[in-house]
């Protein structure tokens, strides 16, 4: 926190009073920041995962500004407006068909709180009210508040919660650095599947929903899943009549290959959440989205979702979605994507093969560098010290503890992800 008199900033993830001021950055463009002290950073993990076509992309802001000057906001109950119905209709062609219905909110952290509650109504409504508990795999991420938090993995971020947290299933992620049922990769069978398959066999009568990070859990450290994981996920979820919640907040919008990571494995969750790229990283917007037979579970007398936060279907957001999804349309957005992927594929293994390096991930445009630690974990003492390296050399890496990972827009340079992977190398020879 700022120690200056007045009305502070409270800084996400401050420390202690030492922490270093925050850098003031007075303007963006494409993949690079620029500080009020004339310094230029590569945003090489697009400002917290929301960046995907290169800040202040001139179509979004003009289609910001143009909406700002006609209608600001409105609320949804009862009202709707040509931003949110453009918006709907563009998803509408992106989604997995099934996914017929959308309720909007304000980022990934409601769009999460919205599917557990939608799949917890849908059981009561339909009659089986025991069916109300949530599977969650070990690792997940899923935000910030209170529901979103509970379906997290148990953390230094999550403790001082834990009274508030409501208790979930929890099962085993497909982890293959650090297998959790001691397999290797190349022989096994997804054993690790076999902790979800037992608590279905056992308690499907209790369960209402599982959530997953589809194909790539983030915040728990970039750990990539094998498809057949999700594959077999979803058989399961559908033979014991348990809803599939596909957290893609992070995955969607081309992130790992695909528009969405559901259509790797060729799987439809039952209900689905985006936030971060929907807007192109220009506002806040979330998105739940569900079938028809979640939907009508939910009309007729006393069976409404009683949930509506006041910048739901915000135009101003809607119309910097619209935006971003024309872009996809219009430009070969996927090209670029698989351009970071190639060159992902060219750097990694030489890193693969460093000394302390324990394994190295990709999926499409994202990579991740587990390094070998001690204290591996998000606490590793690694973190700071990498990541000061990396800003002094004009990159902003914030590593998940020991996990570096790059997760760069997709206007990226070649020359810029060249530089990028060069101050990692140098990281590893440098930084203790
Ligand atoms: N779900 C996933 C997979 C995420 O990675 C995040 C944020 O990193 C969230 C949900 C929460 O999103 P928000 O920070 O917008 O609330």
């Amino acid at each position: 926190m700022s120690t200056t008199v007045g009305l502070k900033i409270w800084h996400p993830f401050t420390q202690t009073h030492l922490d270093p001021e925050p850098l003031q950055v007075v303007r963006a463009q494409g993949t690079h920041l620029y500080t009020a002290d004339g310094h230029q950073i590569i945003d090489a993990i697009s400002s917290w995962w929301v960046n995907l076509h290169g800040h202040c992309h001139p179509r979004i802001a003009n289609a910001v500004a143009a909406q700002a000057g006609k209608l600001d906001h409105v609320l949804l109950a009862g009202f709707s407006h040509p931003s949110v119905e453009q918006l709907t209709h563009k998803l509408q062609r992106i989604v997995p068909s099934a996914l017929a219905n959308v309720f909007y909110s304000d980022d990934g952290s409601t769009a999460v709180e919205i599917a557990l509650k939608l799949a917890v109504q849908y059981w009561q409504n339909r009659g089986c009210p025991g069916k109300r508990e949530i599977v969650a795999l070990e690792h997940a991420y899923h935000g910030d508040t209170v529901g979103a938090m509970s379906v997290s993995a148990d953390s230094g971020f999550t403790s001082p919660f834990s009274r508030l947290r409501f208790p979930v299933h929890r099962v085993h992620s497909a982890y293959c650095l650090r297998c959790p049922v001691g397999q290797k990769r190349a022989s096994c069978d997804i054993d690790c599947i076999e902790s979800l398959k037992n608590l279905l066999e056992q308690s499907s009568d209790k369960l209402a929903a599982l959530i997953v990070e589809p194909l790539l859990q983030g915040a728990g450290g970039m750990i990539t899943h094998p498809r057949e994981f999700l594959e077999r996920i979803r058989a399961l979820c559908s033979e014991h009549n348990v809803l599939l919640i596909a957290d893609e907040v992070l995955t969607g919008f081309g992130r790992c290959g695909k528009m969405f990571a559901c259509n790797m494995a060729g799987v439809v969750p039952d209900l689905m959440c985006l936030s971060k790229g929907i807007t192109g990283g220009f506002l806040p917007l979330g998105a739940t989205l569900c079938t028809d037979a979640i939907h009508q579970e939910f009309t007729g007398e006393g069976r409404s979702f009683f949930h509506g936060h006041s910048y739901t279907g915000n135009p101003l957001a809607c119309a910097a979605a619209v935006a971003n999804l024309e872009i996809f349309e219009t430009e070969d957005v996927f090209a670029r994507i698989d351009a970071i992927a190639v060159q992902h594929a060219e750097r990694l293994p030489r890193l693969a093969n460093h000394p302390r390096v324990a394994e190295v991930r990709q999926i499409g445009s994202i990579a991740a560098i587990e390094l070998k630690a001690d204290d591996a974990g998000y606490f590793s003492t690694l973190k700071p010290r990498l990541y000061g390296f990396f800003l002094e050399r004009g990159v902003l890496l914030r590593p998940l503890g020991h996990v570096i990972y790059i997760l760069p827009p997709y206007c990226i340079s070649r020359d810029d992800i060249h530089y990028v992977y060069e101050v990692i190398e140098e990281a590893l020879e440098n930084v203790g």
